[in-house]
This record gives C-alpha cells, structure tokens and sequence, in this order.
C-alpha cells in the first residue's frame, strides 16, 4: 500500500452513537498525527471492563459518539513532528495512561502518575489541539482515553505508546496493556511478598488473577482466592490460587476466617473488587507486623475507608496502586519480555476470541461474566 503519511485515512471504526446501545461498524476518517502524537494500525484489541463501563455511562458525562477501546496491540503507520523514539512499523501497545518523561512524576523512581498524560475518562479530544482526530462526514467521533482502539486506525499522544519486542506476538501481549499489568504489578512491583510467603487475592477477575500470577511468579507458597462469585473458583486453579474462601459461606467478617487460617494474619493482600467492605478486610486480614495490603479496585465514588488506626499501629501497612506502578514507556517492555522468556503466562487470560465485525458480541460476554479476556481480531 502506498504511504498514507500526511493524508486522512479512511477506515472502519466501532463507533457508539449512544449509551448501551450495540456499536456500529461505520467508516471514519482518521487525520494524520499532529505533533509528539502517532497514528497506528490497530491489530489487535481486547475489550476491559472500563470500556463497558463508559460505554453503559451510568453516573458519568456522556460522551458521544465515541470510538472505545484501550487495551491493544498494534503498529506505527506514522509519526507526527518532535516524535524522535518511534518509527513506522514498530510495534507497539498504546496505554491509557502515559509518561511525558518531563514532569516531576515521570522524574520520580516512585510514581506512575505522569501530569501531562494520566488518565482522564472525559476528555474526548487530542491535549494538542483540543480536537477529535476522527469523523464521519466531517462531523467529530469523540476519542475515549486518548487510545480509542476499536478503530483500524488511531492516532495517540507518543507518550500513551510503549514500544515493544517486534518478535512478540501482539493478539496474545495486546492484554498487558490494561488489566493484565495493573494486576501483576500490584503484586511485583507494590506488595512485593517475599518467597514462600502467603498472599490472599481479593476479587478474582482478570486483575486479580493477574495479582495471583505475580504471586505465583515471585515464589508465593499459599495463594488464597477470595470472592463471593464461586464460579471464579475454577478457573482461578489454572493461576495457581490454591485455597478459596467465599465470604457469603460464614457469618463473621472474612478477615477473621484468614487470620485463623494463616495463624494471624496473611503476608500480603491485593484487593481488585472495587467493592468498599472488601478493601477493608483486605487491609484487616494482613498480619500484624509486616502485612502488606495493596488496593487496587476502582471504589464506588461514596466509598470511605473506614478502620481502626490501632491497625496500622500494630504495624500493618496499607497502599493503593494504578496500573501496576509500571511506567508505560519505560516498563511495559521488560513486562513483554517476562512473556517472551515463559516466566508470565499469557494464554490462560485469553478466553475468546471474535472478529472485528462482532465486536458486539465480546460485550455480551463481559456483559454474562463469562471468561476473562475476549481479543477481537481487527482483519476479519
Ligand atoms: P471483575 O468484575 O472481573 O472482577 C471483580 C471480582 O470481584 C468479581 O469476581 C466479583 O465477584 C468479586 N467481588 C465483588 N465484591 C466482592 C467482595 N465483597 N468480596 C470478594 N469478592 C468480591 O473486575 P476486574 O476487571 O478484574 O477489575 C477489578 C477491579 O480493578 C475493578 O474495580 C477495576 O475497576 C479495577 N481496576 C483498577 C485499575 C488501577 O489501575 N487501579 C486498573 C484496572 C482495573
Ligand atoms: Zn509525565
């Protein structure tokens, strides 16, 4: 094919004129990148309970029409002026958060959260111009986390996109760049438990099963799964989560089941439910001591955590994270390369599959709670 730098190029996009409504495959015209953005050929794309969540725009602004999707893998088809770290044709996953590599967050060892770039789920245009790069007939098609990828086309800021290993493959490393590292690096990177120690999982999803594989990987002995949904069990054993505990089978706060379970307390607990009272006895089933309890779960906006400081006193520890602590640019690499090298496993996150002119039906399926990950193939 001819270059298309420089020129619109006209696709097929999922677009979602309403909330709740199906998506309809519509032809878009996607601009080219302006400066410090790209513009990228979506290969592959996965669909992430934030998407739906926006998507149903209960309790939110809407805005519409909007083009989802943020967990992806895909190529450069080209580069907008003052972009120096990519080219056309290398491979990449574009994040929904980014690193400017500027600010004080980017400069700081400790933080993700970078000024320029960290998520915002209103903003439906480009920070450069404050304008949407797709249309249809002229009129805008709003961008959704600045990634947009249920587009065959899309055009991103340079600092939303990690480059990655051209050798890996992108329908399987496309699920690291949402759920699959937020859940991961909760555990490497936030709760670190030392080898051979216990950790109890809170919300047994995509993230938290992604937290018991960071579990796993770092050489935890015990790995006890927790939700009320016994279905999750199952499928929970493939991810080495070998005891489960469902708080609805007791009539005492589940905290008080762990501790007794583990001789006071767990060495480590991640939380991924979003649910208020689980964050709670995710922080209260740690052991005294040295317990370590990361809160990952998006809470309802009401929520307020609620303890007594004699637990903290007694030297429990308490830490939230987003998206893993990774960096995108400067971290997702390493974390494609611990896939290359067998140490994560991919494939057991990846329940379905659909081509792109079914995208529909990869709703359904979050809609129902069936699987964990659903890849929609974007040539077919
Ligand atoms: P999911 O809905 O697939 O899984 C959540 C699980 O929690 C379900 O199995 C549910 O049965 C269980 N659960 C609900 N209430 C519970 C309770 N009280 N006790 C025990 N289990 C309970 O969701 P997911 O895609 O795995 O995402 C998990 C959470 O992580 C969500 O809140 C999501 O918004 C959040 N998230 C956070 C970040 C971040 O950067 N911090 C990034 C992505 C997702
Ligand atoms: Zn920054």
């Amino acid at each position: 094919m001819a270059s298309k730098a420089g020129h619109v190029i006209k696709c097929r996009a999922a677009v979602a004129w309403e909330a709740g409504k199906p998506l309809v495959i519509e032809e878009v015209e996607v601009a080219p990148p302006q400066a410090m953005e790209v513009r990228l050929k979506i290969l592959f794309t996965s669909l992430c309970h934030t998407d739906v969540y926006f998507w149903e725009a209960k309790g939110q602004t809407p805005v519409f029409p909007r083009i989802f999707g943020h967990e992806a893998g895909g190529i450069v088809e080209s580069i907008g002026e003052g972009v120096t770290d990519l080219a056309p044709g290398d491979h990449v996953l574009p994040v929904f958060t980014g690193e400017c590599k500027e600010c004080e967050h980017c400069k700081s060892e400790e933080s993700n959260m970078c000024s320029l770039l960290r998520i915002n789920t209103e903003r439906g245009v480009m920070i450069n111009d404050g304008e949407s790069r797709f249309s249809i007939n002229g009129k805008p098609v709003y961008h959704f986390l600045g990634t947009s990828t249920f587009s065959e086309y899309t055009v991103v800021h340079s600092g939303c996109v990690a480059k990655i290993n051209p050798e890996a493959p992108l329908d399987k490393v496309c699920v690291l760049s949402c759920g699959i590292s937020t859940g991961l690096g909760a555990t490497l990177n936030v709760a670190k438990p030392p080898k051979g120690s216990t950790v109890a999982v809170f919300g047994l999803g995509a993230v938290g099963l992604a937290a018991a594989e960071g579990a796993r990987i770092a050489g935890a002995s015990r790995i006890i799964g927790v939700d009320v949904n016994p279905k999750r069990f199952d499928e929970a054993k493939k991810f080495g989560v070998n005891e489960f505990v469902n708080p609805k089978d007791y009539d005492r706060p589940v905290q008080e089941v762990l501790a007794e379970m583990t001789g006071g307390g767990v060495d480590r607990s991640i939380e991924c439910t979003g649910n208020i009272s689980a964050m709670i006895s995710a922080f209260e089933c740690v052991h005294d001591g040295w317990g370590v309890a990361v809160l990952v779960g998006v809470p309802n906006k009401d929520a307020v955590f609620q303890t007594h400081p004699l637990k903290l006193l007694n030297e429990r520890n308490l830490k939230g994270t987003f998206f893993g602590n990774y960096k995108p640019r400067s971290d997702l690499p390493s974390v494609v390369e611990k896939y290359m090298n067998k140490e994560l496993e991919l494939e057991k996150f990846i329940t379905h599959e659909v081509p792109f002119s079914e995208i529909n039906k990869a709703f359904d399926y979050m809609l129902q709670g069936e699987g964990l990950r659903c890849i929609i193939r974007m040539d077919a």
